[in-house]
């Protein structure tokens, strides 16, 4: 059901979750000092209660009730990035539910960059948001996602079609080096030139859960300067972040890296998806006997937008297989980079990755 911002309020304050807009992807909001409301997110999710929440937040005098021995940095990345697209992760404050934390004496903290989203915080305090899917599926960047996956038993305050459409960077700010646990729209270089010290980035965040859950898979070899960086503190720190060992992002089809000459010859359906570095901008879409083909022109922002909705719509059109053509090496653009991560997680699907999704 869809509600309006003053019926979202009601809902919230009297212990109800409800699906609100962000510019990243929608979250199952429940107020951070109502810890039944926030135990609700998790069963109505399937979301393993090891999978720590973000607290989203309207203003910065909020941070001060949610974290502890603030870094004097933060107050330089919320100038620069605040409201948008980083989650901080910073030392708890005693008053948080451990729920909210999975238990972690850590918190992530962002400040959405959606007007509703705002407005909404403003009133309530605080707010737990995890993504606002059903277990197992892909991110929702509409209202309509939402609907679809709780079959409109969830509340749903309306938004529009998410501007970013991939998850925030979530950088953790509560030990040095600086490290970023989940690549977004916000790079690497561009925190750098902020903080002016370094930020390390694990290569790709591909992690594979080998059967003593202790390795990490770094892809693109050729990147060694990188992959120093990466000793066995910051396969801890990974390791710290309990989402980015779940299985994510994944449509029921099947989603496979392939050159765009290669689909041609696939006997199932597929729908395709390419990027074409091109100046001309948009979406083409052009169909054959086999399905259909999606090109990106120009920029991956459009493409951002777009991955969740074609994963989605894949399974609503009865798609087995979804190819996916290979960004060229190296890539430097963080939205590239984010949108390989994500593609990589729905491909992990067929590895031994948990069941149990966030
Ligand atoms: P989602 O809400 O589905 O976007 O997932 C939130 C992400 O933030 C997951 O990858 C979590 O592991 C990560 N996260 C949340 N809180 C913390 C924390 N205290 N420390 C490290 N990572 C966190
Ligand atoms: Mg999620």
């Amino acid at each position: 059901m869809i509600v309006t911002l003053s019926q979202a309020v009601e809902q919230i304050l009297s212990g109800e979750p409800v699906a609100i807009p962000t510019e990243t992807v929608y979250g199952l909001a429940a107020s951070l000092f109502h810890p039944d409301a926030i135990q609700k997110t998790f069963r109505i999710k399937g979301r393993p209660a090891d999978n720590p929440l973000i607290v989203h937040i309207s203003d910065l005098q909020m941070l001060e009730h949610i974290a502890d021995n603030i870094p004097d940095e933060v107050a330089q990345l919320a100038r620069n990035f605040w409201p948008g697209a980083l989650t901080l992760v910073l030392p708890k404050n005693s008053k948080v539910p451990d729920h909210a934390t999975a238990g972690l004496d850590t918190v992530a903290v962002r400040m959405p960059a959606h007007p509703l989203a705002l407005q909404l915080i403003s009133v309530t305090g605080p707010l737990t948001a995890p993504s606002a899917n059903r277990s197992g599926k892909p991110s929702p960047t509409s209202a309509q996602h939402v609907l679809d996956d709780f079959k409109g038993l969830v509340p749903v305050l309306d938004g529009g079609i998410c501007s970013i459409g991939l998850e925030s960077t979530v950088l953790d700010l509560s030990q040095k080096p600086f490290t970023i646990l989940r690549p977004g729209m916000i790079g690497v270089a561009e925190l750098r030139q902020v903080l002016k010290c370094d930020v390390t980035m694990p290569h790709n965040h591909k992690v594979v859960r080998l059967a003593n859950e202790t390795e990490t898979d770094f892809e693109n070899k050729d990147e060694k300067d990188e992959k120093q960086k990466i000793d066995k503190h910051g396969i801890d720190k990974l390791r710290k972040s309990p989402g980015t060992r779940y299985k994510h992002y994944a449509p029921l089809a099947r989603v496979l890296w392939a050159s765009s000459e290669s689909y041609r010859t696939h006997h199932s359906r597929v729908l395709v998806i390419r990027h074409l570095a091109q100046t001309k901008f948009g979406t083409e879409i052009h169909t054959y006997d086999q399905g259909h083909v999606y090109s990106f022109h120009g920029d991956y922002e459009q493409f951002a937008t777009q991955l969740y909705e074609l994963f989605r719509r894949a399974d609503r059109e009865g798609y087995q297989t979804i190819l996916i053509e290979p960004f060229p090496e190296p890539i430097t653009n963080p939205v590239c980079l984010a949108l390989k991560n994500r593609i990589e997680h729905a491909i992990s699907q067929d590895s031994n990755l948990p069941e149990t999704l966030s």
